[in-house]
């Protein structure tokens, strides 16, 4: 399939700039299998299957273990040691990124989707890509057989930054959903024992997913930038385990077999002038807990405190200008 490179991440990297003609391959189990595009890989078993299941990573292309736990997948799926069992589209989101070993190159790709890429000069690579990829998911959506009941996307990212919890899942907001029990078992299977409900519509890519197609979609942060070959894969056992097991056509189990802590946004912390002071501590791992009363930012006369529970800090940054947002402070659901 990825001749005469060795893998899909050595042809995505070397064909980043060429226009990539569709390859096609018939498994001998009947599985048809279509390279549409660089990093653009389907799967399509010749049995009834239940899901489309969308796999991607490299939306930052420094993010590796994830990258190169699709490339395993791929591979053993190829040489039939993976069974397909639904239909999956397998996306490496950003060549050039992953070439220079960046989160992106010209624009972070991630807030490119749900059709943003449009308030953006569509010359940049990234922007052109956001787009394509947007008709790869749509097209693998609607030529979805009849059998298809159920559509789930998993973006798969790593962080820069530390974090009291390993692994944790963003849930993407779409107006009167919730999370569902059989995706909170997907989580616990894949030992991510977190995730974080979003309360405002994003331009993420598993944003688009569940906005525009329903999908049940998460981005899932799930562990630290490493370069490529230097990832302990065996951290990364759970969330292989649990996509191999929904690609290979297992159920999901109704109820997760281990709890998943629930955290919702309490205050979004925004830098409101020059004067304003922040005293979280510029290494702050993702998830710190602070206690009810610690300080957490002044400005003049205006300030934040931490709540009557303790709650948790993540993605603090106070080094972005006036207006924009240094962090958000999260508190944990109960019941
Ligand atoms: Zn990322």
């Amino acid at each position: 399939m990825f001749a005469p490179y060795k893998d899909i991440i050595e042809h995505t990297l070397a064909t980043r700039d060429d226009q990539v003609e569709a390859r096609f391959e018939i498994l001998s189990a009947g599985t048809e299998v279509t390279l549409h595009d660089c990093g653009v890989l389907r799967v399509e078993p010749n049995t009834a299957c239940t899901t489309s299941l969308v796999i991607s990573c490299g939306v930052h292309g420094n993010e590796t273990a994830p990258i190169e736990l699709v490339r395993d997948m791929v591979r053993d799926i190829l040489e039939e040691e993976q069974k397909a069992g639904q239909r999956v589209l397998f996306i490496m989101g950003n060549p050039w990124s992953m070439q220079i070993a960046q989160r992106f190159e010209e624009v972070n790709m991630n807030r490119l989707f749900a059709g943003d890429w449009q308030n953006y000069d569509t010359s940049l690579k990234e922007v052109k890509r956001a787009a394509k990829l947007e008709a790869y998911v749509a097209n693998f959506f609607a030529e979805e057989p009849t059998t298809v009941t159920q559509r789930y996307h998993y973006d798969l990212h790593t962080a820069i930054r530390g974090s009291q919890r390993e692994r944790f899942a963003l849930y993407p907001f779409v107006q009167g959903r919730t999370l569902p029990e059989n995706q909170k078992a997907f989580l616990a299977r894949a030992d991510i024992n977190t995730v974080l409900l979003q309360q405002k519509e994003a331009n993420t890519f598993s944003s688009f997913s569940s906005l525009r197609y329903q999908a049940e979609s998460f981005t899932l942060e799930l562990g630290q930038v490493k370069p490529f070959g230097q990832n302990d894969l065996k951290r990364y056992r759970g969330i292989d385990y649990a996509l191999r097991e929904l690609i290979a056509g297992e159920p999901l189990p109704e109820k997760p077999a281990k709890p998943v802590d629930e955290f919702e946004v309490c205050h979004s912390i925004d830098v409101t002038s020059d004067q304003w002071e922040f005293f979280i501590p510029d290494d702050a791992l993702n998830f710190t807990e602070y206690q009810p009363g610690t300080l957490i930012w002044r400005d003049g006369d205006q300030e934040y405190r931490v709540g009557s529970e303790p709650e948790y800090i993540v993605f603090p940054n106070p080094k972005v200008p006036v207006g924009q947002r240094a962090g958000l402070m999260l508190r944990k659901r109960v019941g």
